[in-house]
């Protein structure tokens, strides 16, 4: 065995995105062990269900049958069958695309900016949505979202956030189209890495999102360690040599992590190459799951009601999408509360907290307290990756690599990408693709993400 392929590859953190790493490699031959802070793996994939048969993940969650059929789950997960999102804004609710297309006043402001043409690239998101979509739209729809789910004013925010909206508005058409003809919620911006189209759509596992950390997991138990806290990685030379558990230190041919990017730089020494990181910054999320004895409380599954002055930003029924996730005639509505750890909304108690966003609800839906059963509140400090425009260039050069040797970030949070599961997974791949073949010692490849033959066959065609 070559040299670099005797000793382990460390993987730190087993969610989906540690865990797709691990079995990557180890299929490939690769020692791996993986170390993992928490009592339990799936990390943000986390799922839930109470004694009363309500199902909850950490803010609502629906993967790809891509997704499902790659890691093999895709015979035990249900198909999603109709997902829609809706706007309030001043009182009115306009549907996404269709009911904000019938919008005059946005249709006429969105061509203005298309006919003004483009002055330069934007810098900032405001420039960027007041561009494509027309200032009024952008300043009473888009921004609002903006400026509430990422905690900072749209003008002190990279145009980089909005990467993801990369569908035009008459693809986003033709695709619910196709949704409603074949009666599946296919998937509309949620890859960046592969591309949409009528045969991939959303699925559920029938176990809860965490399947499909589970099912990695069944062919990686006897590498876990659990309740291992990785405290240090350690850099020799410019190349991650060693990391630090539960006090005992370890060689290692390579670090692959997936801890959160402002806290890599608190692991590392050895060299000071990450120190950018530390100003990067998350936006903490409060989210309170509302149950109901009654189903059908909101029109579509989401409602964005960012610019109505509510507490929360967005409001999500999911059994409206996946009725299993409810029993029969209730349901559960998450409230999506922007907030800084320490605020009043991060440390409120659980059921004021419910009472708030009850007492909130009801304004928009009179009568809709007498059907209120309690709540479930979850919190997290790393909800979404803020692209504040002070480290943008910092942001822009670790999106190219760590700048350490065999040190990979990987993941939603170790990217500091707004990525999900789907592009966590295939993004990992590639990554892991190129340190095989540093590994085995063979030349580095033009980065290409792995070839997928069929959606329902789910073969990856090159690992
Ligand atoms: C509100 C919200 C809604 C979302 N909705 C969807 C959706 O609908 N569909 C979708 O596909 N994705 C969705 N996502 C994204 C999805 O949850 C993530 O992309 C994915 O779970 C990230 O996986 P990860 O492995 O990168 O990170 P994580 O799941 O965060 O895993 C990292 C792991 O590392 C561990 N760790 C951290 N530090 C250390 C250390 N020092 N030592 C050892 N272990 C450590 C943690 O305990 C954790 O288990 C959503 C995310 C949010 C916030």
């Amino acid at each position: 065995m070559n040299d670099a392929l005797q000793k382990p590859v460390a993987v730190i953190g087993a969610g989906i995105g540690g865990l797709t790493a691990a079995h990557f490699l180890r299929r490939n031959g690769v020692p791996v062990m993986i170390l993992e802070g928490g009592k339990q793996v799936a990390g943000m994939a986390s799922s839930y269900v109470d004694d009363r048969g309500f199902h909850y993940d950490f803010g609502a969650h629906f993967i790809t049958n891509r997704l499902a059929a790659a890691v093999g789950i895709g015979g035990q997960c249900r198909d999603v069958p109709y997902y829609g999102e809706t706007f309030l804004v001043k009182g009115r609710q306009y549907s996404y695309p269709l009911g904000l297309l019938a919008t005059p006043r946005y249709v006429v402001g969105a061509l203005k900016a298309k006919i003004g043409g483009r002055q330069g690239e934007p810098r900032t998101a405001a420039d960027w949505f007041r561009q494509e979509f027309g200032r009024t739209l952008a300043d009473e729809v888009s921004l609002p979202i903006l400026e509430a789910w990422s905690g900072a004013p749209a003008d002190q925010l990279s145009a980089a956030v909005a990467q993801k909206l990369q569908n035009s508005i008459g693809r986003t058409i033709y695709l619910r189209f196709c949704s409603r003809l074949r009666r599946r919620a296919i998937s509309i911006g949620y890859s960046q890495e592969m591309p949409e189209g009528p045969n991939v759509w959303h699925v559920y596992p029938e176990h809860g999102v965490s399947q499909v950390c589970e099912r990695l997991l069944a062919d990686l138990r006897d590498v876990v360690e659990l309740e291992s806290p990785v405290q240090q990685i350690i850099v020799e030379n410019d190349r991650a040599v060693a990391i630090r558990a539960a006090g005992r230190e370890r060689e290692v041919s390579a670090v692959v992590s997936t801890v959160p990017a402002p806290i890599l730089p608190k692991l590392v020494t050895g060299t000071d190459a990450l120190e950018p990181l530390r100003q990067f910054r998350f936006r903490p999320m409060t989210f309170v799951c509302l149950r109901f004895e009654k189903r059908g409380i909101l029109s579509d599954t989401v409602l964005w009601t960012a610019a109505a002055g509510f507490p929360f930003f967005r409001l999500t029924e999911t059994p409206l999408s996946m009725p299993w996730l409810a029993p029969e005639g209730k349901t559960l509505i998450t409230c999506d509360i922007g907030c800084q750890v320490g605020d009043e909304m991060w440390t409120m108690d659980d059921a004021a907290l419910g009472d708030k966003c009850v007492d909130a609800l009801e304004s928009l839906y009179p009568g809709v307290r007498q059907h209120y059963s309690g709540c479930r509140v979850l919190r997290t400090p790393i909800a979404y990756p803020v692209y504040h425009l002070d480290y943008e260039e910092a942001r822009q050069r670790f999106a190219a690599g760590t700048g350490v040797d065999n040190l990979y970030s990987i993941g939603r949070n170790g990217e500091f990408a707004h990525i999900l599961m789907e592009d966590v997974y295939w993004r990992t791949i590639r990554k892991m693709n190129e340190l095989l073949r540093k590994l085995r010692g063979a030349p580095p490849t033009p980065a290409t993400a792995p070839r997928f033959t069929s959606a329902a066959s789910g073969q990856l065609a090159s690992v």
